[in-house]
């Protein structure tokens, strides 16, 4: 069997579940031994029953003793209850509607039973637990992968392909053996088999920390190779005319000390000889539009033209709309290009750039697929960058060379982190918010408080305002006890809001439904979504005013950080609720960080501080780029030695053209998809 095979040459893959897979990604061997679980259900933590803590998930091995009830409580529900014993005590497993376990649990047989422990009367009780007659290989008391369910696949069905392959050794290894030597690097095909199946949680670690090494030293790999070989590219250096304080003294608004240093940071870099290359980043509202525009502004006044590309047509239109409004006294020409342009004014607007009557081009990234020559470009800006991927951020760079580069980017990232990401790049941090911004009333609850939340959003709604609800995940899974979208509004629409709209949007739902969706809400016909995070992209509804968010404990601080960012946009008062189903420690304090401020910048770095003492299997949480499996900043130790790596590799060897660099070369090309002739 080869890693290329079609997963057909398997037993049980027909033509059916060929398609099935086929919409997860999963065309070949390899596409399967490379989708990663996304969670573990680690049943590894063995305890005995007198020190189990109420809260944590343990696996015992026991006695059954006895049956003690079957009951039925209600028409539809019924009670299994059986006694059990080890050599420290006694304890309780009880079953709901599975009244067939009494014939499968056979009295006095030693049993491996595993689930979230509870107490009752200092004596364990577990609901529902994972049981299995103890014996040599045994499935209950391991490390179970979970893996990203959709389109009617099942958790068993992945897991029984995986357990196919998974001992054949498919991989060749794709590290150089000096550096798996160096860090003592677990080899490829271990790495890949205890990540699908850790042994115990030892090996799990060193097998992710392996496969997150690789990912970041490939990915640093590619980024040098795209970079520009020669940074310092020489320009001639702008004059700083007055008329750009004049222009930012017309402003309606005074700049804020942020926008203002940071621009002086820009202004000595466009006045210098070496062109810039610089990162700007600050918060969502920070105010970077108005800073993009002045330094277009200068770059006007030195007789260049400027282009912005930003990720979605909406965005472009809106910096259409205010670029003009705020630049119309000065007569410069604005003009837009995107996908849906239509031909003819396609043709007005590239001859215009091309013989230098358009100032400013927006446009989305047909700004690099088309064919646009610019007379003579001076300022090269990407907007919300953490959007685009490594290759597009520079194609547009590698056309125009000698244009001063300006890179802008929403997500708050730590300043150690942002230098490793963006090796190359000046940073300048608009760290202040413009005045007048209301402040969002943020608190955490648990379980006990949730009714009153709901009853407080109960009340926001009949005066008028709008609601979001946001739960983590859609999939229903045995082993997770997530609440589910589709649950949590099931329950809502019955025993709260059943006299509002309330309606349910999700990933799995159509674009025209989610679409509709969100129309009927902007429009005030729903006053209250369940969603999951599908609606944290650029979602806009200013008469929403509380938001409400489940398994807060499961989110990425930087996550809640945007979800957040959804209420705030009018006058009204708006309320963010978190709903932490944890007991935790952590998560009360990472909690309490959202709680405590709205700086995302504050948020990222807490973040950092308290991911290192997160817990092992943790759930992947959204990071700053996208990776497979790599989470930043968590991983940001390992990202500074494959940087390292990296660069050292290049040196040695730019071409990747020695032995024991060639699988590499191969790698970034396929993989990666790199272009060779940006390689050679
Ligand atoms: P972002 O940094 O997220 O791109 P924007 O540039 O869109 O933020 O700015 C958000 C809003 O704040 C805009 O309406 C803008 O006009 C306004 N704004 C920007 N700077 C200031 C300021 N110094 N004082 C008051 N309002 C400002
Ligand atoms: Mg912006």
């Amino acid at each position: 069997m080869k890693l290329e095979d079609k997963i057909t040459v398997l037993k049980g893959v027909g033509e059916k579940r060929e398609k099935k897979f086929l919409s997860i990604g999963i065309e070949t061997i390899r596409d399967l031994l490379l989708y990663y679980p996304r969670n573990y259900d680690d049943q590894s933590n063995f305890k005995k029953l007198y020190e189990a803590e109420i809260g944590e998930k343990a696996t015992f091995t026991v006695k059954i003793s006895s049956i003690i009830e079957d009951r039925r409580i209600k028409r539809n529900l019924s009670i299994t209850t059986f006694l059990i014993e080890d050599s420290s005590g006694l304890g309780k497993i009880s079953f709901f509607n599975m009244k067939y376990v009494k014939n499968q649990i056979k009295l006095n047989n030693i049993y491996l039973v595993s689930g979230k422990v509870n107490k009752f009367k200092g004596q364990v009780q577990l609901t529902n637990p994972s049981f299995e007659l103890k014996s040599e290989n045994n499935k209950v008391g391991n490390i179970y992968p979970i893996y990203s369910l959709k389109k009617n696949i099942t958790n068993n069905e992945i897991v029984k392909l995986v357990d196919q392959v998974l001992n054949l050794n498919l991989f060749k290894e794709n590290l150089p053996p000096n550096l798996i030597k160096k860090y003592n690097l677990m080899g490829k095909n271990e790495a890949i088999e205890n990540i699908h199946r850790p042994k115990d949680q030892k090996k799990f670690i060193q097998a992710r920390n392996r496969l997150v090494f690789e990912e970041l030293f490939l990915f640093q790999l590619t980024l040098f190779s795209l970079k520009n070989k020669d940074v310092e590219i020489k320009t001639s250096p702008y004059r700083l005319y007055n008329d750009v304080y004049k222009f930012i003294d017309n402003l309606s608004f005074k700049l804020t000390d942020g926008q203002n240093r940071v621009l002086e940071e820009i202004f000595s870099d466009m006045c210098s000889e070496t062109r810039m290359n610089r990162l700007l980043q600050g918060d969502v509202g920070s105010g970077k539009t108005i800073v993009a525009i002045i330094a277009m502004y200068l770059t006007y006044l030195n007789g260049y033209q400027s282009a912005i590309m930003v990720p979605t047509e909406i965005l472009a239109r809106q910096h259409l709309e205010s670029f003009r409004e705020i630049l119309e006294p000065y007569a410069l020409k604005v003009e837009l290009l995107v996908g849906s342009t239509t031909q003819k004014n396609r043709d007005r607007i590239l001859t215009g750039i091309y013989n230098g009557e358009v100032d400013i081009l927006i446009g989305t990234h047909a700004l690099i697929e088309e064919n646009v020559e610019f007379k003579n470009l001076g300022l090269n800006i990407t907007d919300e960058q953490h959007r685009f991927g490594v290759r597009q951020r520079q194609s547009l760079n590698v056309k125009e060379k000698s244009a001063h580069i300006l890179v802008m980017t929403a997500t708050p990232i730590p300043r150690t982190l942002a230098l490793v990401l963006y090796g190359d790049l000046s940073i300048s941090t608009i760290d202040t918010l413009p005045p007048n911004r209301k402040k969002i009333d943020t608190i955490a609850i648990n379980e006990t408080m949730l009714d009153r939340a709901l009853n407080f959003i109960k009340k926001e709604i009949n005066s008028g305002r709008q609601a979001y609800v946001i739960c983590p995940l859609i999939e229903e899974s045995e082993h997770f006890e997530l609440d589910s979208a589709t649950e949590v509004y099931e329950n809502l629409k019955e025993n709260y809001f059943y006299d509002s709209n309330i309606a349910l949007l999700h990933g799995r739902m159509s674009n025209d439904e989610k679409n509709k969706v969100m129309e009927d809400f902007n429009l005030g016909e729903i006053n209250i979504i369940v969603s999951t995070t599908v609606i944290e992209v650029g979602v806009n509804v200013p008469n929403a005013t509380v938001i409400l968010i489940y398994n807060a404990e499961r989110f990425g601080l930087a996550q809640l950080h945007q979800l957040r960012g959804r209420v705030g946009r009018s006058s009204h008062k708006s309320y963010c609720i978190l709903y932490n189903s944890s007991n935790t420690k952590i998560s009360w304090d990472r909690m309490k960080v959202m709680t405590d401020s709205t700086d995302g910048f504050y948020i990222a770095n807490k973040d950092l501080e308290l991911r290192g003492s997160g817990d092992i299997f943790g759930l992947r949480q959204s990071g700053v780029m996208d990776l497979k499996i790599s989470e930043l900043p968590r991983d940001l130790n390992i990202l500074k030695y494959a940087q390292i790596e990296a660069q050292n590799t290049f040196k040695e060897d730019k071409y990747l053209e020695s032995e024991d660099n060639r699988i590499l070369k191969a790698e970034l090309e396929n993989n990666l998809k790199v272009d060779t002739a940006i390689l050679n």
